[in-house]
């Protein structure tokens, strides 16, 4: 009887609500992190309105999912897209990996101000969704530019003020990137200044660390005290430990975010699955080498004495830190001054400069590449070992630390196109590192609930209609260092706000990605 009147009452509301799409037979991994279970969702306009059983329901599209994985759209944390969406709004690289949200702003390096940079991105008309932190060294940059020097106590005020109008334009948090410059000449108190602004908005604090190398334990510390003493969520972004004398350091870093957590600092993590970084050449260069920008660093480069520090620096950071013992480790990804560097490495190019490849005559190498505006590079430091374990770690979130490449152009690092599938197919389908349902939590339910997106990154009614129908015997990351101009496959079907952007693995001309902004931008104090 009971049902009997559930079946009316449900045939009674489909009458008048038809659904807009109505995926039907799915396996669904609602990104909680529990269980597969099987049912049907229901759509209309941007948001998932039913869910369970929905036979015959009325629906202006049906999609069949039987076999298939059904997950809440995945989240970056950690992109670097803000000149991609321009040139590729529909984001290719990511939504063919099942991304639906790009965080951008990371590293301490962000547009200022934040709100006219995200009007840009909104009338580019993404498919993606778009939000972004605001860069704490993009901030010092303003105030005080690549100054090596502490901040007068106006100096803060000003930076205050930045922040806290970034925050009203919708910042997710401050990032900072302490290894950079100019996040680099910072002390951990004026980070601890900035950070408090943005907790009395709710906002985070996410770092690209001072040290992931020798350091990478003290740094840790610093990233764990500054959400200590700001009264904020904190993150590791994309951890890893970088040099072999440094590998199995994740045994500690680990550690010290159990213990932190213990004591009741919201600490977490974010991480891509590759054994290699990117980043700018610069990385080979002390930092205060740099200080003053390119100009400064030409003159130190010809002065006899600081040019031999500067090199001795070099050869040690290729030995014991990102180059990873040997010149060949450093592969050059985008060289404006030359593309024909590009997919080259350090060793090569001291080669075929004439000179035999020793430590010394890479450091040459490496020096000459700056003077002309250096490249981005790709750095084969990490070690498999620290990467699974970092993974296993119920607070480690995915991030690719990627962007929207140039198709074809350049030797990018891979990860831009493959890291979420990657995760899915090398770590959980191969390697049984995580479940479905841990990975897919990693990516979208774990992501929002730390970004306070509260109406995604998880298959609930009343949530925003972010959906990927994936085939987990067949998603492949398909880029590699040699060719990353690869998408990724196996995602059937993509849904972005209610919208089909990938149907049966083409792209449709839908582009419904809205700019995000922290919720709600309004002082909770
Ligand atoms: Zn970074």
């Amino acid at each position: 009887m009971a049902c009997m009147l559930q079946v009316i009452a449900l045939s009674f509301f489909l009458q008048i609500q038809p659904f807009d799409i109505l995926i039907q037979h799915a396996h669904i991994v609602d990104g909680s992190g529990n269980p597969w279970y099987s049912g049907d969702i229901g759509i209309k306009g941007d948001t998932i309105v039913s869910m369970g059983r929905l036979d015959g329901a009325p629906s202006k599209l049906t999609i069949d999912a039987h076999g298939l994985t059904v997950t809440p759209g995945f989240i970056d944390i950690h992109t670097h897209a803000r000149r991609g969406i321009f040139l590729d709004p529909a984001a290719q690289n990511y939504i063919r990996q099942g991304v639906t949200t790009l965080m951008e702003g990371q590293d301490g390096s962000s547009p200022l101000p934040l709100a006219p940079f995200l009007k840009q991105v909104a009338d580019a008309h993404p498919a993606v969704n778009f939000g972004s932190f605001v860069g704490q060294g993009s901030i010092r940059q303003q105030v005080l530019g690549l100054e090596n020097r502490k901040a007068t106590p106006e100096e803060i005020g000003k930076m205050k003020e930045i922040a806290r109008q970034a925050m009203l334009d919708g910042a997710m948090g401050l990032s900072s990137g302490l290894f950079y410059v100019p996040g680099n000449f910072t002390p951990t108190e004026e980070v601890v200044e900035i950070a408090k602004v943005v907790a009395s908005f709710g906002g985070m604090y996410i770092s690209h660390m001072r040290d992931e190398a020798a350091g990478v334990l003290d740094s840790v510390r610093e990233t764990i005290g500054i959400g200590e003493e700001g009264g904020l969520p904190t993150q590791i972004t994309h951890h890893k430990i970088i040099g072999a004398a440094n590998w199995g350091k994740s045994v500690e870093t680990l550690k010290l975010v159990e213990e932190a957590r213990a004591r009741g600092v919201d600490v977490t993590i974010d991480q891509y699955p590759y054994t290699a970084s990117s980043t700018g050449t610069a990385a080979l260069f002390p930092q205060w080498s740099q200080a003053g920008g390119q100009k400064a660093l030409l003159e130190r480069l010809a002065a006899p004495d600081e040019r031999s520090r500067i090199k001795a620096e070099i050869i040690q950071r290729i030995k014991v830190d990102r180059g990873g013992g040997d010149p060949k480790n450093i592969v050059m990804a985008n060289c404006s001054f030359d593309p024909a560097l590009a997919g080259k490495n350090l060793a090569d190019i001291t080669a075929a400069r004439g000179r035999p490849v020793t430590f010394e005559n890479a450091a040459e190498t490496a020096i000459e590449i700056q003077q002309k505006g250096g490249c981005q590079a790709i750095y084969h430091a990490i070690s498999e070992e620290d990467i699974e374990r970092i993974l296993r770690s119920p607070y480690t979130m995915i991030g690719s630390d990627g962007e929207i490449p140039e198709f074809g152009h350049g030797a990018p690092h891979p990860r831009s196109y493959g890291t979420f599938s990657r995760v899915l197919a090398r770590y959980v389908r191969e390697r049984k590192v995580l479940t479905l349902e841990e990975a897919v939590h990693k990516m979208s339910g774990y992501t929002s609930e730390r970004l306070r997106l509260f109406d995604r990154g998880l298959l609930r009614p009343g949530m925003k209609a972010d959906i990927v129908i994936l085939d987990p015997a067949k998603v492949q990351d398909k880029a590699d260092y040699a060719n990353p101009h690869q998408y990724a496959e196996g995602v059937r079907d993509l849904i972005i706000n209610g919208q089909v952007v990938i149907s049966n693995g083409q792209l449709t001309s839908a582009r419904p990605g809205r700019i995000l902004r922290a919720t709600p931008a309004v002082q909770v104090k």
